[in-house]
């Protein structure tokens, strides 16, 4: 019987876990924190958006070093599929439910139960679980894998490493799964936060910075003693709006979504800008210019736009932009073009918000981590290291450089790769 030691109890190192007492082995989970899976409760505002059945869900996955990394990605999904992790959840009691066509949810909508069934599992396989115990080191010592922890060794002959990405620390992911790699020789990438909120600023000639504290609109000058307004873009926050993103590199098209955009006090948030941050954390990390354009009226067309504000300055010619646009924006919204006196000028901008991305949130405000240990590292097939000195050492979840959208793609991937990672680690 093989001995198997998984290190980290959150989503991937459980599924390892089941899998590798499924193929025989005797378990031991190693889990810093005094409790499981404290990010899984936190997923999908705590009802746990658990997979996708979205049929072209590989295509969707980027690594931070390869790009595209669909090819990677649909192996493991060939060892275990969505169908393969309803079935393993359905098998353990848990009833589940589509919204939206493809994102999976539990019925009693909440964390808990996915949870609660996967730790029955785990009792009924009779894994051992340790809790308040951090992996220090991994090392070789007479043909066993000995596990350190503070004050204690674990000799076994496999590891699953499912210690998490840097994504909210609070919860036990604190980037000590990185070093464990980076000590046993792995190639890991630079770490991004994803899956959060774009800080921008507004790109218009007129606008100079916004600084806090300072009223947006007012006049101030510049070093150069011209006169310029400070970035309105503040004066939007709290305002949600159905928007088209696009988002541009150095002037090239990298991507675009449709969805609510919320606006905050730095920039931008909200699924769609969540998603979007995955294009522009990479693009901004190689050192490239990124602009987002927000088209704020997608059903409507520019010229249709330009011709209602034409008519409304003509039969309202004591009017300003600012009555003109208020059956047309959401209040939160029209401070940002209010400024404008030609109709085409201000259909232009509701048509095409210029925003320079600035940056991100940090590790504490994303969901996910852009970045890993490099896909070049791993066998797709098992998610055991290439390399001949490391057999027996697995990889899974959020530690490789595997990253999804919002919607069921990253819980996902710490299932599959989870399971493909602890079957092969028992044989
Ligand atoms: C707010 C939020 C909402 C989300 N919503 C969704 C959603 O609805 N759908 C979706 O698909 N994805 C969602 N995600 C992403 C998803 O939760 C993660 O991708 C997934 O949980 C990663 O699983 P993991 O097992 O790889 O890592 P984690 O769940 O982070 O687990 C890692 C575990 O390892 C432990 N650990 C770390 N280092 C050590 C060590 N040295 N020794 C011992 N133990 C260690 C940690 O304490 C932790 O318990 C969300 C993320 C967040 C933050």
């Amino acid at each position: 019987m093989k001995n198997v030691v998984i290190i980290g109890c959150g989503a991937a190192g459980m599924m390892a876990a089941i899998a590798a007492a499924r193929e025989g082995a005797q378990v031991t989970v190693l889990e810093m924190g005094r409790k499981p899976g404290r990010k899984l409760l936190l997923t999908g505002n705590s009802r746990c958006n658990l997979t996708t059945l979205d049929p072209d869900l590989c295509e969707k996955y980027a690594s931070l070093e390869d790009g595209s990394c669909s090819a990677f990605v649909r192996t493991v999904y060939e060892q275990f599929s969505v169908s393969d992790t309803l079935n393993l959840f359905e098998d353990c009691g848990l009833l589940t439910a589509a919204e939206h066509e493809t994102w999976v949810y539990p019925v009693t909508g909440k964390s808990e139960s996915v949870l609660g069934v996967l730790l029955g599992e785990l009792q009924r396989l009779k894994i051992k679980l340790k809790y308040n115990v951090e992996v220090t080191e991994i090392s070789r010592q007479d043909d066993m894998w000995q596990v350190h922890t503070d004050g204690w060794s674990y000799p076994c002959d496999s590891v699953v490493i499912a210690c998490g990405s840097r994504a909210v620390p609070s919860t036990g992911s604190n980037g000590s799964g990185y070093e464990l790699c980076r000590g046993l020789g792995l190639d890991v990438t630079d770490i991004l936060p994803a899956l959060t909120a774009i800080k921008c600023r507004l790109t218009r000639e007129d606008c100079r910075p916004f600084t806090p504290g300072v009223s947006s609109g007012k006049a101030a000058e510049d070093e150069s003693g011209k006169s310029a307004a400070m970035d309105p873009l503040p004066l939007a926050a709290g305002t949600r709006t159905a928007a088209l993103v696009n988002v541009y590199a150095d002037g090239n098209f990298i991507a675009n979504e449709r969805g609510q955009v919320q606006f905050t006090q730095t920039g931008v948030s909200g699924i769609v800008i969540f998603n979007m941050s995955r294009y522009t954390g990479r693009a901004l990390h190689e050192g490239k210019d990124v602009r987002l354009l927000l088209d704020l009226l997608p059903d409507i067309s520019q010229e249709k736009l330009t011709g209602t504000l034409e008519r409304l300055r003509q039969v309202r010619p004591d009017d300003s932009m600012r009555g003109f646009l208020t059956g047309i924006l959401p209040p939160g919204l029209i401070p940002l073009f209010e400024t404008e006196t030609d109709p085409a000028a201000a259909a232009g901008q509701i048509k095409a918000l210029e925003l320079q991305a600035l940056g991100h949130r940090d590790f504490d405000n994303c969901q996910v981590c852009a970045g890993g240990v490099r896909l070049t590292e791993l066998y797709p097939k098992t998610m055991e290291c290439v390399r001949n000195d490391l057999r027996g050492i697995h990889i899974a979840g959020e530690l490789a450089d595997v990253d999804g959208p919002c919607g069921g793609y990253n819980l996902q991937w710490a299932w599959a790769s989870g399971y493909t990672a602890g079957r092969h680690a028992a044989m």
